[in-house]
């Protein structure tokens, strides 16, 4: 798709007429008087968190946001791999890949050693390693990323849209745990300013980002290094004859500092981020007076020779940045935990900022809200117990914590490489700066390129996050990291397809059951007994906690993956459990089986080491990180899972 010819549009650009395009905040609604989930914020990390709940149209849920309506411009534009996995999840992926920018290479320039005044490409790497995910690392504009999830939230069978102008002020906790959080908002639409209106809520997720004032409500604060390093970002519509201006560029200059070109969506505008001067200790980048014509300037001559005429600026900004951090996410002390479980919680910027060198900072913040949202559902829906939300904190805090580290290494390696590019030309003016090998920042790009592309987390053992009683038998599913997808055929239709996208944003647990060798249509075979089990034994999980009312996968969902052809299996002859009869027609679920693609391959039992003669259970979070793995013959370690977080419900 190419767009932005004559000029930046914001909004879809499927749309051609720019007003229908772009997303509008809805007519004025007042604030609902009592909710069950009060989201403060409609950036990245409250839309995932609203775009989750509203999957559950028995919960009610309000978000709350200052601006007078959707954002339309600018921010963060990374898409990581990990975050096209949860937006297949929520059903846009397909679309963003269509419109967004692809990453496929990297290229690295540096000073040229022959001409030192000017610049050489270095080298060209891979932005992501084969296999790593089936997902490409994508651009695309923050805004356009809001409208995706707006757009869930509008189809939902309640539809819901954040309520603008409302400034969240303050919120009283209750002493009493079945008595609500109060929340209270200043209206900002006109004719209505300073008017205070409050809200009831069950639970409240301050979204607001890195100035949040629910983290200030709740007694919390970002600690680390203050906002220390300027940095200045465009969104441009150039002519250049630097000839990778269309791939994603680090380009160190011999002494004018260095430069990040990242193309973006549409063929023609690029962004351009540039380092700017380190800040004095309390000093604001907003009182350095800076323009665009600065950056513009900066960025010139950090590409010369090469020409830089840019035509439009569709976006820019200056904006300091300091690594900092939450010591915990929620309104529980520290002495409190495990006696008291959280009613507010902070996520995204509201308890992490770091540099934007990465472009981390959009995609942790969304999967802060991805860990968060379902876990509130299943505590609100009466599937899980309390005690399920002191893991958010946990689990993301050490998440953070991480990334924080990671930013530290790399934006001052980012630095040093272009400091050491003058030393090396004996131009430095700065003989005690860190030197750092242009070469050797490369090799950490490279190295730490699953960490960049979001598939390294790996939640530590929890309650969630079991210690697997089997995780010889699937090695490449790590518990704790995230379901690694492979290719399958999916039984009943051919259908060749990614077994990580039957993982929707639905709150379900999956329990993948991988067949051992034995004719999965054989009562005796090890995938049949336990299918039978899981279906008839008065301790299964899935007879304690699926609603008699509800589809008997409408908590856990079961699905197998055998080693056969799926030419040589007959869907009827497998166990009740994976062909289920649903819905009020009572109609067979013909989704449930898949087979490894024995013609071109590759066979996911060997993709992802899983132990062919014994077979393996893999139990899937809904927010698609593995929790344990465990044997097919092994229902009891399948309940002892389970237990201590479900809720009986027969
Ligand atoms: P935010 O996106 O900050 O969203 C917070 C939301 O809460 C906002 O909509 C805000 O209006 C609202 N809000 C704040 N206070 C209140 C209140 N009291 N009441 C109600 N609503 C409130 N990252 C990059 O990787 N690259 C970039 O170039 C880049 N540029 C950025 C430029 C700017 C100006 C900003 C603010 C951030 C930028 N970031 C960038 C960071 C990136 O946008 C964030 O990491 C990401 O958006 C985090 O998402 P969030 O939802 O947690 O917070």
């Amino acid at each position: 798709m190419q767009f932005h010819l004559d000029g930046f549009c914001p909004g879809d650009p499927r749309i051609a007429d720019p007003e229908a395009a772009v997303s509008k905040p809805g007519p004025p609604t007042p604030l609902p008087e009592e909710v069950d989930v009060l989201v403060v914020g409609s950036g990245p990390t409250g839309l995932t968190v609203a775009a989750q709940l509203v999957a559950f149209p028995d919960l009610t849920v309000c978000v709350a946001e200052a601006k007078p309506g959707p954002l339309q411009l600018g921010q963060a534009d990374g898409i990581a791999c990990r975050t096209m996995e949860m937006f297949q999840a929520f059903g846009f992926a397909a679309a963003v890949m269509e419109e967004a920018y692809w990453v496929n290479e990297t290229v690295f320039w540096g000073p040229d050693p022959d001409d030192p005044s000017g610049i050489r490409r270095n080298d060209r790497i891979p932005d992501v390693e084969d296999g790593l995910s089936e997902m490409p690392h994508v651009i695309l504009n923050q805004a356009r990323v809001h409208d995706h999830y707006l757009q869930v939230m509008a189809n939902a069978e309640h539809p819901l849209t954040p309520v603008y102008r409302r400034r969240f002020v303050d919120l009283d906790l209750p002493a009493n745990d079945d008595d609500p959080v109060v929340a209270r908002f200043e209206r900002l639409d006109e004719g209505r300013e300073g008017t205070i209106e409050a809200v009831r809520a069950r639970y409240v997720i301050g979204c607001d980002g890195a100035r949040s004032r629910v983290r200030t409500a709740i007694g919390r604060e970002l600690v680390g290094d203050a906002a220390n390093q300027a940095w200045g970002v465009m969104d441009v519509l150039a002519v250049t004859d630097f000839p990778d201006v269309r791939y994603k560029a680090v380009v160190h200059s011999a002494d004018e500092g260095s430069l990040l070109i990242i193309p973006r969506e549409g063929g023609y505008l690029a962004r351009l981020y540039i380092e700017l001067d380190k800040l004095a200790e309390g000093e604001r980048v907003a009182n350095r007076d800076l323009t665009v014509d600065h950056l513009i300037d900066a960025a010139g001559r950090i590409l010369a020779p090469y020409r830089l005429d840019v035509r439009e600026v569709a976006w820019w900004s200056v904006y300091e940045i300091g690594q900092r951090l939450c010591d915990r996410f929620d309104d529980v002390p520290a002495s409190a935990v495990g006696t008291r479980h959280p009613r507010v919680f902070i996520a995204g910027d509201a308890c992490h900022t770091h540099s934007p060198k990465a472009g981390q900072g959009m995609n942790v913040s969304m999967q802060d809200g991805f860990n968060l949202a379902w876990k509130l559902a299943a505590v609100l829906r009466g599937r899980s117990a309390p005690l399920l939300l002191d893991t958010y904190s946990a689990e993301r805090h050490a998440v953070a914590e991480e990334l924080i580290e990671f930013d530290r290494e790399f934006a001052a390696m980012f630095s040093a490489a272009s400091k050491t590019a003058e030393h090396e030309l004996g131009r430095g003016s700065d003989e005690d700066a860190p030197a750092v090998d242009p070469a050797v920042f490369q090799r950490h790009f490279q190295q730490q390129g699953r960490y960049t592309a979001g598939v390294a987390t790996r939640y530590g053992p929890s309650l969630l996050t079991a210690e697997a009683p089997a995780q010889h038998r699937a090695t490449g599913f790590v518990v704790g990291t995230r379901f690694h997808s492979g290719p399958v055929i999916r039984l009943a239709d051919a259908k060749p397809m990614q077994l990580g996208h039957t993982v929707e944003a639905d709150g379900r647990w999956r329990l993948f059951v991988f067949g051992d060798r034995a004719d999965p249509t054989a009562s005796d075979s090890a995938l049949n007994r336990l299918c039978h089990r899981l279906l008839t034994n008065d301790d299964s999980p899935l007879r304690r906690y699926t609603p008699a009312s509800a589809d008997i996968d409408a908590v856990l969902d079961v699905r197998a993956v055998l080693q056969q052809s799926h030419h040589d299996v007959n869907i009827g002859d497998l166990p009740p459990l994976l062909r289920p009869t649903k819905g009020r027609y009572g109609l067979i679920d013909y989704q449930k089986v898949f087979c490894p693609d024995l013609v071109k391959g590759p066979d996911v039992f060997d993709l992802r080491s899983v132990d062919r003669e014994a077979g393996a259970v893999v139990i899937v979070r809904p927010d698609q990180h593995v929790a344990t793995v465990t044997d097919l013959g092994d229902l009891e370690a399948i309940a002892d899972f389970f237990n201590p977080f479900m809720l009986d419900v027969r």
